[in-house]
């Protein structure tokens, strides 16, 4: 069977480090994008399992790549998880208005962001 993918859309080099170092402790099989537009043409071309979505996003912001993401017949199942480090900011309630799945508010522990990724997609 193949692996689980995760397609994490995040353009800043330091988190993308952590979570690459973090999933790569676990069995899924992470893709990663840089911008909302090139993260959206990703999904498109990958269909990945499970999406992580950085909100600020250079070229298309990560509310609205996710509503590109879930308005497509293609994509539209794909979970999304939204992460924020606006936590006070309303994001919560655009990122769900937006159509994501879940939330994760900046900080957050490795230990959180794995909890919550097992939530939707349990490991095989
Ligand atoms: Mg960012």
């Amino acid at each position: 069977m193949s692996k689980q993918t995760i397609l994490y859309i995040e353009d800043n080099e330091y988190n993308r480090k952590i979570v690459r170092q973090l999933v790569g402790r676990t069995s899924y099989r992470l893709i990663e994008a840089i911008d909302g537009e090139s993260g959206v043409a990703l999904a498109q071309q990958e269909l990945p399992n499970l999406i992580l979505m950085d909100v600020q996003l250079p070229k298309m912001s990560g509310l609205d790549a996710t509503r590109v993401l879930k308005a497509d017949p293609r994509t539209g199942h794909i979970p999304i998880i939204v992460i924020t480090s606006f936590a006070l900011s309303g994001d919560r309630e655009k990122a769900s208005a937006a159509g994501a799945n879940s939330y994760l508010a900046k900080p957050y522990s490795p230990r959180e962001l794995l909890a919550l990724v097992r939530e939707f997609l349990p490991e095989s």
